[in-house]
């Protein structure tokens, strides 16, 4: 059986995590269709548009937190085909095609990629216990 997470009681700290989590997967949304509908509700690679297209972030949201929710750090492309295989692990055709295709897109990355954030991976160290 599956337990259903219960929303935290306000005012506590696990409320605040869990309205921030909230906010943000809203903001995600917004951005998201605003992405998609500004590229006609089409992959802008292969041209097909199926119901799960996905808005990539060109400038990666884990380095680029500040850029989630920019405009112009989106780009639409269908969920597998373009988006894993050519956004992702393509990456180097993925820029040339930007550079080409979205000349105004490149420059605003360009402009903007120095904003790359330091983050750091919390590992957690087994055995020494204590903490
Ligand atoms: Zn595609």
């Amino acid at each position: 059986m599956k337990k259903r997470k219960r929303k935290p009681n306000k005012g506590t700290k696990a409320y605040e995590i869990w309205k921030a989590k909230l906010d943000l997967k809203k903001k995600d949304q917004v951005w998201s269709k605003t992405v998609r509908e500004r590229d006609g509700n089409k992959c802008v690679l292969c041209g097909e548009s199926p119901k799960a297209l996905n808005a990539h972030h060109i400038l990666p949201k884990e380095f680029y937190p500040t850029l989630r929710h920019e405009e112009m750090n989106g780009i639409s492309v269908c969920p597998m085909k373009c988006h894993r295989r050519e956004a992702h692990w393509n990456g180097v055709v993925f820029a040339i095609w930007l550079q080409e295709n979205r000349p105004e897109q490149w420059a605003w990355v360009v402009a903007n990629r120095k904003l790359r954030m330091e983050v750091k991976k919390v590992k957690k160290v087994k055995g020494e216990g204590g903490e």
